[in-house]
């Protein structure tokens, strides 16, 4: 504090100056944020065209709005002709790095957020993608959740209540292990609240989502697409094999019988919810190494095209000598 009639001292000085430049950093952000179109904010991929494969169109596996898609016509063996995991290992890692790196700006920025939705059916790869994809990030900067059969305190709430609470704040990565999609999902094939409510959830997530763009948070999505037979060998080799079968559950027997159910309400949300501010992504996940490859770069270009930017260092660092 100043005191009347006597010039400030210098260390108040230094103080007013840096709060000055920390106001002039937080005002050039915001005006940032304001020029930016909201399009960079919900679909920033579409900006990234520096090296797009030839086919089929770059990003591969996006649901187009109004294009709907049936998950029967998409082969979840797919791999663009690459044989094996050997074929891609490289690329990966270069994906890999690409995300860490954007991830430290992103963080330093501490503007803009990324979230991330996983959904599969069981054994489709959510957790292991997230270990295999998410490797090299700051945990520091990334949160993931995972959201199980919501306790009585979530039920007492709106649907949407829990997964706001956990959407990302300014900097973070934040990936959704299950998520809001849930609601219209198990809830629906499990017949878990009537019709009339589950069915206006579709617009519910739409407004939600779009709201959360809005506030500069990007939102993609992706549903890890197995095959009925490879869940049978996935599940299979929990059994058999004593190391995984703390990851078995009888329940999934169950889920798995209702397969056709669940395929009509991943449809339905995925071709309802795949927006231009939030889009879908039904990326081929029998072959592990494939999945992981489509997502990591999806997820790099994703935030290669939001461009996130160190704030800028506060003036006159060069004269500044560090005392002994
Ligand atoms: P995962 O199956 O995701 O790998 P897990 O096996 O560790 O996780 P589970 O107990 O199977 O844990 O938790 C997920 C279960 O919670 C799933 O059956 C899922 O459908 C259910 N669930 C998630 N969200 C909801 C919801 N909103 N309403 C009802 N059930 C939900
Ligand atoms: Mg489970």
């Amino acid at each position: 504090m100043r005191m009347a009639g006597r010039s400030a001292p210098a260390t108040d000085k230094a103080t007013d100056k840096a709060a000055a430049d920390r106001a002039k950093a937080a005002a050039d952000r915001a005006k940032a944020a304001k020029s930016r179109k909201i399009e960079s904010v919900a679909a920033p991929e579409r900006l990234v065209v520096a090296k797009p494969p030839a086919r089929p169109d770059y990003p591969r596996y996006r649901v187009d709005p109004g294009k709907p898609i049936r998950t029967a016509d998409i082969d979840p063996d797919e791999s663009e002709g690459y044989q094996g995991k050997a074929d891609v290992t490289e690329q990966l890692a270069l994906h890999r790095n690409r995300i860490g790196d954007l991830q430290t700006r992103l963080y330093a920025e501490h503007d803009r957020a990324l979230l991330i939705v996983l959904q599969a059916m069981d054994t489709g790869g959510k957790d292991g993608t997230i270990k295999g994809v998410f490797r090299g990030v700051n945990p520091q900067g990334c949160q993931v959740y995972s959201f199980k059969v919501p306790s009585a305190d979530e039920l007492a709430h709106d649907f949407l209540w829990r997964y706001h609470n956990r959407a990302p704040q300014a900097g973070m990565i934040t990936i959704f292990n299950r998520s809001h999609y849930e609601d219209v999902l198990i809830v629906r094939v499990k017949n878990l609240v009537p019709e009339e409510e589950w069915r206006q959830r579709y617009a519910s997530i739409n407004e939600f989502e779009r709201m959360l763009t809005i506030n500069d948070i990007t939102v993609i999505k992706f549903f890890l697409h197995i095959s009925r037979d490879e869940q049978k060998r996935r599940l299979e080799s929990r059994l058999a094999n004593p190391d995984k079968r703390w990851k078995f559950s009888s329940g999934d027997l169950g889920e798995r019988l209702l397969w056709d159910d669940y395929m009509a309400a991943f449809e339905e949300a995925i071709n309802t919810c795949s927006t231009d501010h939030a889009p879908w992504y039904l990326v081929p996940a029998n072959k592990k190494w494939y999945r992981n490859l489509v997502i990591a770069r999806t997820i790099a270009d994703t935030m290669e095209a939001m461009n996130p930017q160190y704030p800028p260092a506060e003036e006159g660092l060069e004269k500044i000598t560090v005392p002994d």
